[in-house]
C-alpha cells in the first residue's frame, strides 16, 4: 500500500533577521495545519488572498495555553492551482528568530508534518507536471542571478524558452516516426519510397537545426557563468595589481578573493551587466621547478580557453607590438613611469594602476568587448544553458545522423527504429518528459511486430 504523501514545509525566505520571513507548507495537511495554528480561524481563508491570522503554538493550543507566536499574513493555495500543484499555505510572519522557531517548532508538532529537504518544493512541482526540469533549473538560476543577463536569461527560460524549443523538436520527431511507420504499411505500394524520402528529409532538417543550436559556442553557459578573462604578461607587469584594483571596484561581485589553485586566482565581475571571472595566472615564465612548470602549464591552458585576454605589458618597454587578435586587449601599465604621456596606439589601453589612471577606459573596453562577443555569439532562439542540454542534444543528433545514414542505406527499419527512439528519448532527458518515450514504445510496438 502507497503511504499517504507527506506534508512538508521550510522557510522560503532567507535565514536571519528580517522584517517578513516566508515558511511555506505544501502537501494533504497544509490546509488542516493553518487551522490547527490559527485557531480563531473556523474556515480557511478565500484562496489566493493575503488573510490576517493570529498564530498560536501548537503544543499550548492543546493546553489551552495559548502561548501567541505571531499576527501574522496567510495565504491558502489550494492544489492543484499552486507551485508545487498541492495544497499550500504561505505564512509571512515578522521575521525575527524567535517568531520563526516558534512556528517551526509548531509545525513540526503536528502530525503528519516534516521539514522540506533542499529542493523539496520544485520537485513536487515537476512531479505533478507544473514545471518541466529546463523551468526547475531556470528558477535556481534566476536565485543565483547577479547580473542583468543572468536574470534576463533565467526568466526566459523559465517562462518556456527551452522548453518550447525542444518540446516542438520532440513533437516533429514524433512526426516522423509515423511517416516512417506508415511507409512500412504500405510497404508494397508506390507512397512508401516518396514517404520515406520525405521523413529523410526531416530527419536531416532537424539534425541541422540541433546542430546550429548546439553551435552556440557556449554563449547560455557563459550568460549563466561568467565569461572567463585571463590576466596574462610578463612578471611584474602588475596583473595581480590590477587584479586588486579591479576586484575592489564597482564592478566586483564579490570582494573576496578565492585561490582556486596555487597558481589561479578569481574574481568575479559585473561588466555592463554580463558576468565575467578574472583570472590571474602565474606569471608566464619558464621555470626548472616542477610545480612551477605545473603553475605555468595552467596559466597558458586558462589562458587559452579565455573568452578575453588582458595581456599586461609594461609602458616603459621600448617596443609594444600591436596584437591582431580579437579576443585580447594589449595594456601598457606603469604609465605613471613614462616622461610624457604615450601616444594613443591602436587596440592599445594604456594605464597606471598606482595612480588610477585608464582603468575606468580598460573597463568599459573589457565591457564592449563582452557585450559584442554576447551578441555575435547568440543565436536566434534561446541559449542551452547547461552541460547537461548539451550532452543530451549531442546524444540526440548523433542519433539522427545514425538513423539517416541506416535509411539512406538501406538498412532494417528496426535499426533507424532504435536510433530514432533514442533520439526522441534525449529530448525527453532535458525537459524530463518521459511520457514521450512511453508514445514512442506504443509507435515502435507495432511497428517491429513480425519483422
Ligand atoms: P605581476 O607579477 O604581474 O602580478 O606584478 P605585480 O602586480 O606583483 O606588480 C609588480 C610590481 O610592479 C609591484 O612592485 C607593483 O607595486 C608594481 N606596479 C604595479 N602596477 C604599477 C604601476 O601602475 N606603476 C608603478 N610604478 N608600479 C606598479
Amino acid at each position: 500500500m502507497a503511504a499517504d504523501p507527506t506534508t512538508i514545509f521550510a522557510l522560503a525566505s532567507a535565514p536571519g533577521r528580517a522584517g517578513i520571513a516566508v515558511v511555506r507548507v505544501s502537501g494533504p495537511g497544509a490546509g488542516a495545519a493553518l487551522l490547527a495554528l490559527a485557531p480563531k480561524m473556523t474556515a480557511l481563508p478565500a484562496p489566493r488572498l493575503a488573510t490576517r491570522a493570529v498564530l498560536y503554538a501548537s503544543e499550548s493550543n492543546m493546553n489551552d495555553g495559548c502561548e501567541k507566536i505571531d499576527d501574522a499574513l496567510v495565504l491558502w493555495f489550494p492544489g492543484p492551482a499552486s507551485f508545487t500543484g498541492e495544497d499550500v499555505v504561505e505564512f509571512h510572519i515578522h521575521g525575527g528568530h524567535a517568531v520563526l522557531d516558534s512556528l517551526i517548532t509548531s509545525l513540526s508538532a503536528l502530525d503528519g508534518l516534516s521539514p522540506a529537504g533542499p529542493g523539496d518544493f520544485s520537485r513536487r512541482a515537476f512531479e505533478h507536471g507544473k514545471m518541466d526540469l529546463t523551468a526547475v533549473e531556470a528558477i535556481a538560476d534566476l536565485v543565483d542571478a547577479e547580473t542583468a543577463a543572468q536574470r534576463r536569461q533565467a526568466l526566459a527560460q523559465m517562462g518556456g524558452a527551452l522548453a518550447k524549443q525542444y518540446d516542438g523538436w520532440r513533437e516533429r520527431l514524433v512526426k516522423s516516426m509515423a511517416f516512417a511507420e506508415a511507409s512500412i504499411d504500405f510497404a508494397e505500394e508506390d507512397i512508401p519510397d516518396d514517404l520515406a524520402r520525405q521523413s529523410i528529409a526531416a530527419l536531416r532538417t532537424l539534425a541541422d537545426e540541433i546542430d546550429a543550436h548546439l553551435a552556440d559556442d557556449g554563449i547560455g553557459e557563459r550568460i549563466r557563468d561568467g565569461f572567463r578573462i585571463a590576466l596574462t604578461g610578463a612578471p611584474n607587469v602588475g596583473k595581480s595589481s590590477l587584479l586588486n584594483a579591479l576586484a575592489k571596484r564597482d564592478v566586483a561581485i564579490v570582494s573576496d578573493i578565492a585561490g582556486t589553485t596555487r597558481d589561479v586566482i578569481e574574481v568575479p565581475l559585473d561588466l555592463g551587466g554580463y558576468a565575467a571571472v578574472l583570472i590571474d595566472t602565474a606569471g608566464l615564465r619558464d621555470s626548472d621547478d616542477a610545480i612551477e612548470r605545473e603553475g605555468v602549464r595552467r596559466a597558458r591552458d586558462q589562458a587559452a580557453q579565455a573568452d578575453l585576454r588582458l595581456h599586461l605589458v609594461d609602458a616603459t618597454a621600448p617596443a609594444i607590438t600591436p596584437l591582431a587578435d580579437t579576443r585580447t586587449i594589449l595594456v601598457a601599465n606603469k604609465a605613471d613611469l613614462l616622461d610624457r604621456a604615450p601616444a594613443p596606439t591602436d587596440g592599445t589601453v594604456t594605464i597606471s594602476v598606482k595612480t588610477g589612471a585608464g582603468i575606468a577606459d580598460l573597463i568599459a573596453e573589457m565591457s564592449r568587448r563582452i557585450k559584442a562577443q554576447a551578441e555575435t555569439r547568440a543565436g536566434a532562439s534561446a541559449p542551452l544553458t547547461r552541460a547537461r542540454h548539451r550532452t543530451a542534444l549531442e546524444d540526440c543528433r548523433d542519433a539522427l545522423r545514425r538513423a539517416i545514414a541506416a535509411a539512406e542505406a538501406g538498412a532494417a527499419e528496426e535499426m533507424m527504429a532504435e536510433d530514432m527512439r533514442i533520439a526522441a528519448g534525449a529530448l525527453g532527458r532535458i525537459t524530463g518528459r518521459v511520457d514521450v518515450e512511453e508514445l514512442l514504445d506504443r509507435i515502435f510496438r507495432d511497428f517491429c511486430i513480425g519483422k
